[in-house]
């Protein structure tokens, strides 16, 4: 372990006109700017790149998954802050319908943002393709966007939360070092020649109270709870069928 880095993942942020009741990963603006202000308010707290040296202090990283297209926006109200945050995109998306486009990932990185990997096709479960899928899946979502920003890609986060070592290994073999996930905890560690961070995940039903603790707030209850449900989740993802009837028949204690 590497010490601690308070990460925080959203996705996209749209006009509030345009925000469906449904859809809890893409917030409002003035959701998000209510997230922002929150985060601003926190004395304790230094936002930061995974990219930089941040000294001692645990740094919160802000994180966006998927390139959507509320991106430029979400750059420009970090920038308000003196903040910069890192932007994650599916390169066979780019240009898409409520996607970025080559010069809006270009922009974003010349005014100091990061841009990283979130694979090239999104796959369902990552943790299933077999290597030559992986490397494909890192190895020409890097190429694609070092050409799009004219720099070496260096960072990325894990399509759909299917984190495994093994997909860690392939990021780090297409030149990834500093590596993203969806499990949330703040424990910062090492693979191989690089860095894995995990998450909290920041969305439409996240309260204040919750985010400040995601930052790295004394209260660890909103992150605790996260961290309670996601294991959860990922026994019933890691067992499947009879097992997992069998399972739950134990955890409802139901004959
Ligand atoms: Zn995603």
């Amino acid at each position: 372990m590497l010490g601690q880095a308070h990460s925080i993942m959203y996705h996209d942020v749209a006009p509030d006109c345009q925000t469906k009741p449904g859809v809890i990963y893409t917030l409002a603006q003035t959701e998000f700017r209510r997230h922002l202000d929150t985060l601003k308010s926190l004395p304790f707290i230094s936002v930061a790149l995974c990219t930089a040296d941040w000294g001692n202090k645990a740094p919160v990283l802000i994180t966006f998954d998927d390139g959507g297209a509320g991106s430029p926006w979400i750059g420009e109200e970090l920038e308000r802050c003196g903040w910069r945050g890192h932007f994650f995109v599916v390169t066979d998306l780019i240009g898409a319908p409520g996607f970025m486009g080559r010069s809006e990932i270009r922009t974003l990185a010349e005014r100091g943002h990061v841009i990283g990997s979130h694979s090239c096709s999104h796959p369902l479960r990552i943790s299933a393709l077999s290597d030559a899928a992986l490397e494909h899946e890192w190895g020409d979502s890097v190429r694609i966007l070092a050409d799009v920003i004219g720099q070496p890609i260096s960072t990325a986060s894990v399509p759909g939360g299917f984190y495994s070592r093994r997909v860690g290994e392939a990021a780090m073999k297409a030149g990834i070092t500093q590596l993203f996930t969806s499990t949330p905890t703040s424990a910062v560690k090492r693979l191989g020649p690089g860095t894995v961070f995990g998450r909290y995940t920041a969305d439409r039903r996240t309260k204040m109270s919750d985010l400040v603790s995601f930052a790295g707030s004394r209260h660890s209850g909103p992150r605790r709870r996260q961290q309670l449900f996601w294991n959860i989740k990922s026994i019933a993802k890691s067992v499947s069928g009879e097992r997992y009837e069998r399972l739950r028949r134990v955890l409802l204690r139901l004959p």
